[in-house]
């Protein structure tokens, strides 16, 4: 039996699998305090002592690098009681088994690759659109990382004519979270994303957004597949907008797979990223 723990800075997930990746069962609970949070996780896999090993995908920024002294840890996250908290080590503290590390995002993007959209892939990026946005890419088996991991949600962007607003995010201006994730719509209108009209103009907006970094990503690793998951993707008209103006932007320079093939949703969806943190689980015996 597998473990793993979907870590999101709202919501924890923790479940168990069998060595197929089929989940069979799953819990989730409110993120508060760490200390309180891990004791709810140490509550459910206490009762499965059969687990041989657990993968973690967590929010972040995490320290991934097996150099730093900091490795497990959750760094500069805006969540200030998660701040320079040494996860994995409280996990490893608890539980004598392999334990595997990565982020959310790597981890749903590694369920999406291994049984997912892209199982018939040998490379993949998932990019999550949500409260935040968040992406991972795999490359032959391999999750895309170095010195730490990928950050593709703060890459800068060219503001659109009609858009006057420079993003939320603390750190840039202009950069791709800031201006398209879930919240930046309630900072121009001061209403939820999902209560705002679908023909409003603000999904063109944010569809030019998201086809620039889709651009730039295509640019970089050339990947076989793109899987677009978060909530703001619930937006009725929000994929046909990001193809469209991605066709556009990229201007056939390059060759892609048939656009309905190569910028699609996860087939995992909700369970991509406790899926992938079985097969982390997997991947650490
Ligand atoms: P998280 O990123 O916290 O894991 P989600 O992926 O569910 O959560 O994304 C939540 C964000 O998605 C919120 O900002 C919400 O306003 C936005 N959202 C939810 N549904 C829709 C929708 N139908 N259209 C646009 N945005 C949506
Ligand atoms: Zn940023």
């Amino acid at each position: 039996m597998l473990g793993a723990i979907e870590a999101g800075g709202t919501k924890f997930v923790c479940a168990v699998g069998d060595e197929d990746f089929k989940i069979i069962e799953r819990v989730s609970f409110a993120t508060t305090y760490p200390e309180e949070t891990l004791q709810r996780v140490f509550d459910f896999f206490d009762t499965y002592p059969q687990v041989k090993a657990i993968g973690i995908g967590s929010f972040g920024p995490i320290e991934v690098n097996k150099q730093s002294q900091k490795y497990g840890y959750i760094t500069s996250t805006p969540k200030t009681n998660w701040r320079n908290f040494n996860f994995l080590g409280e996990m490893k503290k608890q539980y004598s088994i392999p334990i595997g590390w990565t982020t959310d995002v790597n981890a749903a993007c590694l369920g999406e690759y291994k049984v997912g959209s892209a199982a018939d892939d040998h490379s993949c990026i998932y990019l999550t659109v949500g409260t935040g946005i968040g992406g991972g890419a795999i490359v032959k088996g391999e999750i895309i990382e170095g010195f730490g991991h990928t950050e593709m949600g703060h890459i800068i962007i060219r503001s659109h004519p009609d858009d006057d607003f420079d993003g939320f995010c603390p750190y840039h201006k202009n950069c791709l979270e800031g201006l398209a994730a879930g919240p930046s719509i309630e900072k121009r209108y001061g209403i939820k994303a999902e209560n705002l009209d679908a023909n409003h103009k603000i999904w063109e907006i944010l569809a030019y957004y998201l086809a620039q970094a889709l651009v730039n990503y295509t640019l970089i690793l050339r990947p076989e597949k793109i899987i677009l998951g978060g909530g703001v993707m619930n937006q009725v008209r929000m994929m046909d907008l990001v193809k469209k103006e991605f066709s556009f932007l990229l201007a056939d320079y390059v060759e892609t797979p048939d656009l309905d093939a190569y910028i699609v949703t996860p087939s995992l969806r909700d369970n991509a990223g406790i899926t992938g943190g079985l097969i982390l689980a997997r991947q650490a015996l």
